[in-house]
């Protein structure tokens, strides 16, 4: 039977590929750490859960509003407030399956064929083909550790074309845990608004897992007057551990909200009753634990960093925020006589070591691994042991 041109364009999630290999191999009585799944680890809070059979119990089974129920995209107007300084009218918010789907739903609507979108790299692996599916193209532009992962001002202008229609930015990053300073974004900024036409996806979906700053700063944030050009996208997913759930949402100009929510009506509806009774909760709930969790994080990633840098050939830069290490290990790939690039690094750790990680090809950043510490200590404390005896 045919598939579509449309289909064959893409791949699939290497993220969840490689999860889901080593969910097959564990099934199968392999003794396998998985370094990489991007979740957290901790189970989503009693106070969500009950809020959630209490909706199921109380009749809250059947359609909402295509865009969220009106109670959930109060919750989300109010934390953009409080959280962030960001005033938004509720015609200017979408609950959406995710923030993966937010991200989706955005491109869907403002991408044509012969439009660029500029993705810095190393990137969250589905970006470029969520651009692909609508026609348009991924422009990269390569950062390394060496310039933190992160893009400048002069990289972004000369990227900039007339047929350049979006800038994703993802800070902290998702796989690097670099985080953007106010400074570097403004002066971002300074170059984006000279370009009114270019719309900016701000993806704040790690805002919460952040060590490294005094607080969460976005471009909206760092320069008011690219409000209009920006479009912030967020969850509950990494914040609430709630992945399963599948809530996230988006806030911006009311044109491109209009038009995503048209899409989102003639594809999935509204996101599942449920899970938007237990996302209102998450927001409007005691927030102590999503600081607890991230000093979690943060010792954690103090521990990987550290035992990664004690491994010859492989570089690790200490990250801001996020649940993952992204070390180089290009000296280590030099000096292994049967491994020559990063894909069979991490076959290679699957099979003799029996940790599995990404590749940071999946990422547009060959000779990386991604490690995620959203883990127990014990498990990293195993997993990197056997990491550094295979690599020695
Ligand atoms: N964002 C997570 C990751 O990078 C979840 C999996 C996915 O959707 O890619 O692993």
């Amino acid at each position: 039977m045919k598939v579509s041109h449309r289909a064959n364009s893409i791949k699939p999630s290497p993220t969840l590929a490689v999860s889901a290999k080593a969910a097959e191999l564990k099934a199968a009585g392999k003794d396998i750490i998985s370094l990489a799944a991007g979740e957290p680890d901790f189970d989503t809070p009693d106070f969500v859960k009950e809020v959630a059979i209490n909706s199921i119990n109380d009749g809250f089974t059947k359609y909402t509003a295509v865009d969220g129920t009106p109670v959930l995209k109060k919750a989300i107007q109010t934390k953009f407030k409080n959280e962030n300084n960001l005033d938004y009218d509720l015609d200017q918010i979408l609950v959406s399956v995710g923030c993966k789907h937010s991200i989706y739903n955005l491109m869907q609507a403002t991408l044509d064929p012969g439009d660029e979108v500029i993705i810095p790299a190393p990137y969250w692996v589905s970006y470029p083909d969520m651009v692909q599916l609508t026609g348009a193209e991924p422009v990269i532009l390569k950062t390394g550790i060496a310039d933190n992962f992160k893009i400048t001002p002069k990289q972004l202008k000369g990227a900039i074309n007339e047929n350049t229609r979006m800038l994703i930015l993802n800070s902290p990053s998702n796989p690097t845990g670099s985080n953007y300073t106010e400074e570097e974004l403004k002066a971002l900024g300074e170059v984006l608004l000279e370009h009114p036409e270019i719309m900016i996806a701000s993806d704040d979906i790690y805002e919460h897992i952040l060590w490294g700053a005094d607080r969460f700063v976005n471009i909206v944030n760092a320069c008011p007057k690219l409000y209009k050009q920006t479009i912030i996208l967020n969850g509950v997913s990494k914040a609430y551990s709630m992945t399963g759930w599948r809530i996230g949402y988006a806030a911006g100009d009311v044109s491109i909200i209009k038009a995503m929510k048209k899409i989102q009506s003639q594809s999935t509806s509204n996101p599942a009753s449920t899970a938007q009774f237990a996302a209102q909760a998450a927001l409007q709930g005691d927030q102590s634990i999503v600081r607890e969790w991230c000093q979690i994080f943060k010792a954690r990633h103090d521990f990987v960093c550290g035992e990664l840098n004690k491994i010859d050939g492989v570089r690790c830069r200490p990250s801001e925020g996020t649940f993952y290490s992204f070390p180089d290990l290009n000296d280590v790939i030099d000096r292994m006589p049967n491994i020559s690039n990063d894909i069979e690094l991490a076959e290679y750790l699957l099979e003799e070591a029996g940790v599995a990680i990404v590749p940071g090809s999946a990422f547009g950043a060959p000779g990386c691994i991604r490690i995620s510490f959203a883990t127990s200590m014990e498990l990293l404390e195993e997993s990197l042991a056997r990491i550094a005896k295979a690599l020695a």
